[in-house]
């Protein structure tokens, strides 16, 4: 086709963007003005349980508490069903986001259901003119890429980063080559040594992932994993590793009784209907070689178990593998729970381990941590122990077995058992193989 092209790829403009445009264009030199978008996220979830009109009922609500909440001057337009847009004059950043947190926090969305009445989450994002843009069409984009940033982080508000687009422009291309890297075998698993410390002898691994991508470079976990999970490719992810793992066992044959081999388990995975099956049948493999099992669960998303994900947790146990804590004390721990979860071990944050050794109170919070753990009959694991005097530290307040950059790197399945068998003997050679196992891994 020929012609011009011009007016065609100029983008069109709908009439919300028109009516930012008109809002901006009043703004006086000195003033700010922001947009904020608000986006009820379990919408689908809520028109499928109650019905389409009871979601629009409550959304219909939500906007009328929305415009209370608002100071004079403001507008809420309707975006679509569940989308709104906020436009305000606020005096400062802050008041934009103490706003955001009491919408967020205090004035959820509820859906009321005969007498019962349900909450509904909202995730927030916001651009401000002229800090971030100073035309309707770009500021909503911006305001769009902070919601976006806030739903990624699975928090309930963020405000727009300059680098966001660049980090989402990443992020996108990630997400679209993920699925082919899955498939395509890319996804492979380093294993990092743990080692009992009041015999110091290797006692274990923990499988981490690692995207290998063609032209060799190695994606770090904390890149893709949260990606994974919000498209889903997590499950095939999972079971790629269970493969993986047992491979790599395979070739490592038996290396001493009851080795301990954990895997890190994201609770939509753990929830998953084919999980226990996959589960028992790689633990059932893995008995063979005096393999004991282990799947690592974050406190983060032990916190958030109801009762049906409960019972899974159970259910890992009753097939005789063990349930680690992950990244105990990262959030806001709840103690009472730590009676409920049916788990074997707990791994202490390793940002509580990087302190311990200059700030007493962490050194006092660990210690209660160890000693309440060792009551419920748990093991203690110290991540992160990348010092002599870290580990010192965690020896001497009673933790069972440190994983860290002292002891060594995560390491390619391959060299894994030469490592194991040198564990040691002669310093110099492990200092030689660590850094030949030792890993080079991106982030961005
Ligand atoms: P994690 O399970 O807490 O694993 C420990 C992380 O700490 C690993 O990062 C490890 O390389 C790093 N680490 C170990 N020792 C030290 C140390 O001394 N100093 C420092 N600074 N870091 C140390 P990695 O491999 O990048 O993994 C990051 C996270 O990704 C893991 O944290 C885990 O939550 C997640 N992950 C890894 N593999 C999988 C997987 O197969 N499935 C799922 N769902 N998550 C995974
Ligand atoms: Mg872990
Ligand atoms: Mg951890």
């Amino acid at each position: 086709m020929t012609g011009d092209t011009s007016e065609r790829s100029e983008p069109r403009v709908s009439p919300s963007i028109r009516f930012i445009e008109r809002y901006l264009k009043k703004r006086e030199p000195a003033e700010i003005m922001s947009l904020l978008l608000v986006q009820i996220d379990s919408f689908n979830r809520v028109a499928t349980t109650f019905g389409t009109q009871a979601s629009r009922d409550a959304c219909e609500d939500y906007a009328e508490t929305l415009r209370m909440l608002l100071p004079q001057g403001s507008h809420v337009i309707r975006l679509s069903e569940r989308r709104f847009a906020l436009l305000m004059t606020p005096d400062s950043e802050a008041v934009v986001t103490d706003l955001a947190e009491i919408i967020a926090e205090a004035h959820q969305p509820r859906i009321e259901v005969q007498d019962s009445s349900f909450s509904v989450d909202v995730k927030l994002g916001a651009a401000m003119c002229p800090l971030h843009a100073d035309d309707a069409l770009t500021l909503f984009r911006r305001a769009e890429l902070a919601l976006q940033t806030a739903r990624d982080n699975d928090e309930s508000f963020a405000v727009y980063q300059p680098n966001a687009t660049m980090h989402q422009a990443t992020k996108w291309k990630l997400e679209s080559d993920l699925k082919g890297a899955i498939a395509n075998g890319e996804i492979e698993v380093h294993y990092q040594p743990k080692v009992e410390l009041a015999t110091d002898s290797v006692c274990g691994v923990e499988a981490l992932v690692r995207w290998r991508t063609k032209d060799g470079r190695a994606i770090s976990p904390d890149n893709f994993i949260s990606i994974a999970e919000r498209t889903g490719d997590i499950i095939d992810l999972t079971w790629s590793v269970f493969d993986s793992v047992l491979e790599s066992v395979q070739s490592w044959g038996t290396l001493k009784p009851s080795f301990g081999l954990a895997i890190n388990v994201s609770p939509q995975v753990a929830n998953h209907s084919e999980f226990c099956v996959r589960l028992q049948a790689l633990n059932e493999k893995l008995l063979k070689f005096d393999i004991k099992l282990a799947v690592e669960l974050t406190e983060d998303s032990l916190l958030k178990s109801d009762s049906r994900s409960m019972a899974n947790l159970h259910k890992i146990r009753e097939l005789g593998v063990d349930l680690s804590i992950d990244d105990f004390g990262k959030g806001y721990s709840s103690l009472t729970y730590l009676k409920q979860v049916p788990a074997t071990e707990i791994k202490i944050d390793k940002r509580f381990i990087e302190t311990i050794g200059v700030d007493e109170t962490d050194q006092q919070i660990v210690k209660a941590i160890f000693d309440l753990a060792h009551a419920l009959d748990m093991r203690v694991v110290a991540e992160g122990v990348d010092s002599e005097e870290n580990q010192d530290m965690v020896t001497a307040l009673g933790c069972d077995i440190a994983q860290g950059f002292l002891i060594a790197r995560p390491m390619h399945g391959d060299d894994f058992v030469e490592w194991f068998n040198n564990y040691g003997s002669n310093p110099l050679e492990i200092e030689e193989l660590n850094d030949r196992g030792s890993e080079q891994i991106y982030g961005f």
